[in-house]
């Protein structure tokens, strides 16, 4: 008899702030995916990019914080332990390799579908993982360049042709979240309440490290 593979989920963000629009998707897929574990993985942005706002130890103490919302959350500092700008390839080679047992999920945004052919070895990814888009307002599919239109028609399939092996590509059926971290951080300068989108744990953490006024 062959055993069911364990499934793992991995999210790679700036999470400056963590907040319900990169977790409430990922909660509304996991019971199809069956996911053991999503890992949260915090970036390292490149010397000449734009960095966070806030040092990465509240970064991941945000994180932290987000993990008491679903015991599948695992908070990973991974990526932050290179010490180099993050590249999707080597963690994902790095994913493969301590979890050969596994099969991997990359969960990503539209956004980030619709520009994953500026990213580096774009088409290599696909070896080591199969991929989830979620529906994210103003990104839409019909904006997609030829590049992506090419990569869906040779890749897209249904969640339950993904169980084992990799490389596919299944665009979540979630409620799309009209919010960005970029969001969050102005109305979190400029109002003292909870802004809705932002899950209560990751709320009292700002509040008690006083972060982003
Ligand atoms: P910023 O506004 O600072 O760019 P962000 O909110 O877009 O931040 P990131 O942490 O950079 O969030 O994104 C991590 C991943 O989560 C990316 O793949 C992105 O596409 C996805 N994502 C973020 N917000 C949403 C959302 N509202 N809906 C769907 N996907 C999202």
């Amino acid at each position: 008899m062959t055993r069911a593979k364990r499934q793992i989920a991995i999210v790679g963000g700036t999470f400056d702030p963590v907040h319900w629009g990169h977790l409430k998707p990922i909660l509304e897929v996991a019971n199809a995916f069956n996911f053991e574990c999503i890992h949260l993985l915090p970036t390292c942005a490149p010397p000449h990019r734009q960095q966070p706002e806030v040092l990465n130890t509240h970064r991941l103490g945000m994180l932290d914080a987000a993990t008491e919302l679903d015991s599948r959350f695992v908070v990973n500092d991974w990526e932050l332990r290179q010490g180099l700008p993050s590249r999707t390839l080597p963690t994902l080679k790095h994913f493969h390799t301590v979890s050969a047992d596994a099969t991997l999920y990359f969960i990503i945004g539209m956004d980030s579908l619709l520009n994953l052919p500026d990213w580096q070895h774009w088409q290599r990814l696909f070896d080591f993982a199969h991929f989830i888009v979620i529906p994210r307002p103003g990104y839409a599919l019909a904006d997609a360049s030829d590049d992506v239109k090419d990569l869906l028609a040779a890749r897209q399939c249904d969640s339950a042709d993904m169980q084992t092996g990799s490389g596919k590509i299944s665009i979540a059926d979630t409620q799309p979240l009209d919010i960005s971290a970029t969001e969050l951080r102005q109305q979190l300068r400029n109002h003292n309440e909870r802004p809705e989108l932002l899950p209560e744990p990751v709320w009292n953490y700002i509040r008690e490290h006083n972060l982003y006024r």
